[in-house]
């Protein structure tokens, strides 16, 4: 148990409190800075649900420390959470990844986040020239390139095609039923996160192109697609999924190329979400928003991308329209969900990690490390929308605000009314 004073003292407090100031005596210090009724609120604070902390936090017993380390929060709760909400947290490192020849894949899916009933998450490495299999599946699929680069095709059913080369930063949205393939390219591949707008779904779960052939009588594969014998001979007896393969040639050869048997298509795919103008840029750091607004064929994911900077936190918020499905790319945060009837959770996130909040619940994010925290913010949804806890309350005459909080009209002028998204550190 991490502790700043000795465990057998009943004043002992987890580190966590202690280092962030987030209660304990630091709120006492503020308190005697703003008077006496500001003393009474804090030593209410306090108070909530007292029964849940004070000299029980002590543990004489065995412990995972790396894994305490890695979630000062998860553990040892702040003195403001209580009872449970159900998961909120998973990582891809504790997944198990499927290892094959050109690259691997695991995922986190309603099976490992039992509340994601809306969403499903899959990481994915291909190694240069390495192929995804041409498939399809149920799911409409989003994409978010993590590195390298990689060229993706998709047809439509009015037999025009797609193709593209994207990067870093960039992603993709394939509708489902839609037919694609996904190929790593130089100098060494890719690797990128998918998102499908089913809780349940499953990368063994597609319809690969090899597996319907296989399972196709000869004589039926001879009539419908002009193949011999010995053609069909060739033909893999079972899946490839992912397999290396040549590199391709330019993309431009490509098109070419797809051109002499039909139509490219003018729909778009692709998009770069990293490299787009941020929507919001303040002291705190960087969001920018992609969802069927500026990238049509979107219409089934919403997505923020959110660079916090150290100490700096995605304010008070909360979304009307759906679950929050988050990846985290960089950094070292903390997340507390709020839900009805006074319940919070709080947990820490790192790299890989995937956070959930349930719809319509509040929740911020605050970076608590020293590098950028970087993170995806998903939606099964059209549009990306939110509600802030500041600019509710100063959009509301004062004096209902001041009934609610017994803050003056005074207190009450210092919240930020414009939505900021993200705050920088004080
Ligand atoms: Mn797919
Ligand atoms: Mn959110």
């Amino acid at each position: 148990m991490s502790m700043t004073t000795d465990p057998g003292s009943p004043l002992s407090l987890p580190r966590t409190y202690s280092r962030r100031g987030f209660l304990g005596q630091s709120t006492l210090t503020l308190a005697a800075a703003l008077g006496t009724a500001a003393v009474a609120g804090a030593q209410q604070r306090s108070q909530i649900h007292a029964g849940e902390h004070g000299n029980g936090i002590s543990n004489p017993g065995q412990e995972n420390k790396p894994l305490l380390d890695e979630n000062p929060n998860t553990n040892t709760p702040p003195e403001t959470d209580f009872g449970d909400i159900g998961p909120i947290w998973y990582s891809f490192d504790l997944a198990r990844k499927r290892v094959e020849e050109g690259g691997w894949t695991h995922q986190v899916t309603q099976r490992e986040l039992p509340p994601s009933k809306d969403i499903a998450g899959v990481n994915m490495r291909l190694t240069k020239g390495s192929f995804r299999e041409l498939h399809w599946h149920t799911a409409d699929e989003w994409a978010f390139m993590l590195y390298g680069n990689a060229r993706v095709t998709v047809l439509n059913p009015d037999g025009t095609m797609f193709v593209d080369d994207v990067a870093k930063g960039d992603l993709w949205f394939f509708p489902a039923g839609y037919p694609h393939s996904i190929q790593g390219l130089g100098p060494d591949g890719c690797e990128f996160l998918l998102v499908f707008d089913e809780g349940n779904f499953s990368e063994d779960g597609t319809f690969l192109l090899s597996e319907w052939m296989a399972h196709t009588p000869d004589e039926v594969l001879t009539k419908n697609s002009n193949l011999s014998a010995a053609s069909i001979a060739k033909l893999p007896k079972r899946e490839l999924y992912i397999f290396p393969a040549e590199m391709p040639g330019s993309l431009a050869a490509d098109r070419e190329e797809i051109e002499k048997s039909g139509p490219i298509t003018q729909q778009q795919y692709t998009f770069k979400m990293e490299a787009m103008k941020p929507n919001k840029t303040t002291p705190g750091g960087e969001v920018r928003v992609v969802d069927s607004s500026n990238f049509p064929v979107s219409k089934s994911i919403a997505a923020g991308l959110v660079v916090l900077k150290p100490g700096a936190i995605r304010e008070m918020h909360w979304h009307p329209n759906a679950s929050e499905w988050q990846f985290y790319l960089a950094g070292k945060g903390r997340m507390t969900v709020f839900m009805p009837p006074g319940r919070a959770r709080t947990m820490d996130f790192n790299a890989n990690d995937v956070g959930y909040v349930p719809p319509v619940a509040g929740h911020y994010i605050e970076n608590t490390g020293t590098e950028d925290l970087v993170f995806l913010e998903l939606f099964k949804a059209d549009s990306f929308q939110e509600f802030t806890l500041n600019n509710w309350l100063r959009r509301l005459p004062i004096q209902m605000v001041s009934s609610h909080t017994n803050l003056s009209a005074e207190e009450i002028r210092r919240i930020p009314v414009e939505k900021n998204d993200v705050i920088a550190g004080k």
